[in-house]
């Protein structure tokens, strides 16, 4: 074995990134999702075949890529969302690493067709996990960008094989859509498996929308059994909203559980440990509040820079933030908690 040192390519650099980015057909699918959100686009399209490890096919009518920013795009560590240190401060963009379309095409056959806002022709790179050079083509497409990928880990056969089963892995990618679909109501979302359509959600401008939306994500069941929390707190400019299961609407598992961060979905301690005692005298014991809320707050008081994946947060004040969240699902529940005096027996 040589102990000369080497760069590593640019394909094996990518495929290592790859591993933190990108574990299964629903991570590819989030990371494409998001970046057709940071691009502004309000419909998204996604196609996918034997649950995305054969194809995933995102198209989206955002602000489309440049033809000279197309092969860049593919490259590790480009990026349009951020320029320098500070801009990390107060990023709100869901991405910014400038890693997951290197690390996605280090792993698969990816083709990527964009029409860029303004402009009267469209271009295509396409990669198929070689060292990533890509040929760039003219296309035909509307504004916006099509991402097709095929055949996920092709060129990495150990990865491929700790993928699940379809369904599982179909799961795991419905699961990302919802997630997304939870967090912009006005941007319109559809999802086709193997050609079947699972989820059409129009945009929602109202509160009737914004329920029916979540009724056909959460289940009609949930919206039906929830109570509406908006609580606005003047003072830290804090500010909860969203929808809380009724105690009586329980769950066996934490599998309806949503919180969203200015607008991004995380998996926070702090935020579990503020709900389940808020719900703690109301709810039996392994039983698991079924909700879907809304946290928004100055972006200088929550740091996302924390894991690649970026479920989780840091909060700069997080007693605040817990009792904050405790007091408003505390008192939204005490309204209909049995031993509330205030409200008189039915
Ligand atoms: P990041 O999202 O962290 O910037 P990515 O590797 O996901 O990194 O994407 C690289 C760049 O490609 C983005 O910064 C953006 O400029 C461009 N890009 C990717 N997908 C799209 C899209 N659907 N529409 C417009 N631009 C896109
Ligand atoms: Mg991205």
């Amino acid at each position: 074995m040589s102990s000369r040192i080497q760069l590593l390519s640019p394909r094996l650099a990518n495929q290592i990134a790859a591993g933190e980015v990108v574990e299964r057909p629903a991570s590819v699918v989030k990371e494409l999702l998001e970046n057709s959100i940071d691009a502004g686009a309000m419909r998204l399209e996604i196609d996918v075949e034997q649950a995305g490890i054969k194809l995933i096919r995102i198209r989206d009518d955002g602000a489309g890529i440049e033809k000279d920013d197309l092969s860049l795009a593919l490259s590790r560590h480009a990026t349009s969302k951020i320029y320098e240190l500070e801009d990390l401060e107060a990023v709100n963009s869901l991405g910014f690493r400038g890693e997951a379309l290197a690390s996605i095409s280090s792993v698969s056959r990816l083709t990527l067709t964009s029409r860029r806002e303004g402009s009267d022709q469209a271009w295509q790179v396409q990669t198929q996990g070689r060292d990533m050079v890509a040929e760039l083509a003219p296309a035909a497409h509307p504004q916006g960008t099509t991402v097709e990928m095929r055949d996920l880990f092709f060129n990495t056969p150990a990865r491929r094989k700790f993928l699940k089963t379809e369904n599982t892995e179909f799961k795991h990618l419905e699961e990302v859509v919802k997630r997304l679909a939870l967090s912009r109501f006005d941007v319109a979302f559809t999802l086709k498996h193997n050609s079947r359509v699972i989820h059409q959600l129009r945009p929602a401008d109202s509160q009737v929308e914004a329920e029916r939306r979540v009724a056909s994500v959460c289940g009609p069941a949930f919206i039906e059994q929830s109570l509406r929390v908006d609580v606005n707190a003047e003072a830290s400019g804090l500010r909860l909203s969203g929808w809380i299961g009724l105690p009586t609407f329980s769950r066996s598992q934490a599998d309806l559980q949503y919180f969203f961060v200015n607008g991004r979905m995380i998996r926070d301690k702090i935020v579990t440990h503020a709900v389940r005692q808020a719900y703690a005298d109301v709810l039996y014991h392994g039983r698991h509040p079924a909700y879907v809320l809304y946290l928004d707050l100055d972006p200088a008081l929550v740091d996302v820079n924390v894991h690649p994946t970026k479920h989780e947060v840091r909060f700069r004040e997080s007693r605040l933030v817990h009792d904050f969240i405790f007091r408003s699902i505390h008192r939204v529940i005490g309204d209909v908690r049995p031993d509330n005096t205030s409200v008189p027996a039915a």
